[in-house]
């Protein structure tokens, strides 16, 4: 089976492949789509049905989007659903990271956490699924390894960043790798 993933993140198409190693995944560049999606809702949930929605409505293909946000306790849930434009609308995960720690010097409240909303539209059907991640900010970056919020934020139980974690120990314990399971277990549940 053939499904398109609404991004051209490689990160994220590597998690998602990782986690569905019987299903082909195509990004959007793969899949000859060069469309920008909208992303006009003020809720991650509704902006993750409006890509889906999106492609399935205009290439009536089997897709999934996701869409992430970092809700940080001591900031009421911010930055959230605009968490890639944080620091602007250059979405640079960089500037990102250097205001969350300006704006969380001197808080003692770290805590946060990542959620996910995948929208999976198979025959033309619509199916969601939430996966999170807890943990807190971290008050500097370290490590190499994943993308974006990554370096700053230390999951639950753990004394590192997510950036210091193999992309298969992020992916078991992510928002959008928890996510990913439960809609390969959906789709276990109907033969694909
Ligand atoms: P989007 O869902 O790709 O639009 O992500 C929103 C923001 O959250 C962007 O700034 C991403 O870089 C960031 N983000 C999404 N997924 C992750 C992740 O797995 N780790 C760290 N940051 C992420």
């Amino acid at each position: 089976m053939q499904l398109i993933f609404a991004t051209n993140n490689s990160n994220k198409l590597r998690e998602a492949q990782q986690i569905l190693p019987g299903v082909q995944i195509l990004g959007l560049e793969d899949a000859g789509i060069h469309d920008e999606l909208p992303e006009t809702h003020e809720t991650i949930l509704e902006n993750s049905k409006e890509k889906a929605e999106y492609l399935y409505n205009k290439y009536h293909i089997n897709c999934f989007s996701d869409d992430t946000g970092l809700e940080v306790e001591a900031l009421n849930g911010a930055p959230g659903v605009y968490s890639a434009r944080f620091a602007g609308p250059q979405k640079n995960s960089d500037d990102n990271n250097s205001l969350l720690l300006q704006k969380l010097q001197g808080v003692e409240n770290r805590k946060a956490r990542f959620v996910t909303y995948i929208t999976l539209i198979i025959n033309g059907e619509e199916h969601i699924f939430e996966g999170e991640m807890r943990g807190s900010i971290l008050p500097f970056r370290t490590g190499n390894g994943g993308f974006g919020y990554d370096p700053v934020f230390c999951p639950e139980g753990y004394d590192k960043s997510v950036a210091e974690l193999s992309p298969e120990a992020k992916n078991k314990i992510s928002h959008r790798g928890r996510s990913l399971q439960k809609m390969a277990e959906y789709l276990g549940t109907i033969g694909k």
